[in-house]
């Protein structure tokens, strides 16, 4: 397929851009200085189908493709999308996918295991202000695998901020570090005892 683009001057998103690149950078601790991901806004549900080349479903407004973010222009975004526009969750929208490239160069490892992937973006980028605390954990160890599945949103972020908070994030990054593409579930679950010294269950979890 055929896509025309061009470049575009926005002091907004370029104040979202650099703030969240300077805050995920501390986080990983990747000093990111060079080849840092473009963002493409994308101006429409067409657009994006094309692009992604799949019917997308509604809630479905961005995504990385290499290291570089895709987002649904903001100017259409309510007309397009079912979410309500607001210039803070557009802006957690666009560090949630930053998240994504960070995690992605870090660990060499894309999209599993799933809560993880999903999790990490969901807690870096200030999301979960916007969902409801939950009472307890009960499903999030059902998604490893990288396809989306919308389910993996309600939980992941709450485990993911248990996991940082109350063990620092020098071991999230230690378990990020040993991971393979090629891990089984299984195989990723021993990783996880070897860093945090505990099972990966639910009972080892809380909502904080
Ligand atoms: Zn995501």
């Amino acid at each position: 397929m055929i896509l025309k683009i061009k470049s575009e001057e926005d002091k907004f998103l370029e104040e979202v851009y650099e703030k969240a690149m300077k805050e995920l950078d501390e986080f990983f601790e990747l000093n990111w200085k060079r080849n840092r991901p473009n963002i493409y806004l994308i101006r429409d549900r067409k657009t994006i189908n094309t692009i992604r080349k799949e019917e997308t479903a509604d809630w479905n407004v961005g995504w990385i493709g290499g290291i570089d973010v895709y987002i649904l222009d903001k100017d259409n975004y309510e007309k397009e999308s079912c979410h309500k526009y607001s210039d803070e969750e557009y802006a957690n929208t666009i560090k949630h996918e930053l998240a994504h490239s960070f995690t992605k160069v870090f660990s060499g490892v894309s999209g599993k295991p799933k809560w993880l992937w999903e999790g990490l973006a969901i807690y870096l980028s200030g999301q979960l202000k916007q969902r409801k605390r939950l009472e307890k954990l009960t499903n999030f160890l059902y998604f490893y695998e990288a396809r989306a599945v919308e389910g993996v949103y309600e939980e992941s972020g709450f485990a993911v901020e248990f996991l940082v908070e109350t063990h620092g994030k020098k071991k999230l990054l230690a378990l990020l570090k040993i991971l393979k593409e090629k891990d089984t579930n299984e195989e990723f679950a021993g990783k996880f005892k070897e860093i945090y010294g505990f099972d990966l269950t639910y009972e080892n979890f809380r909502v904080l």
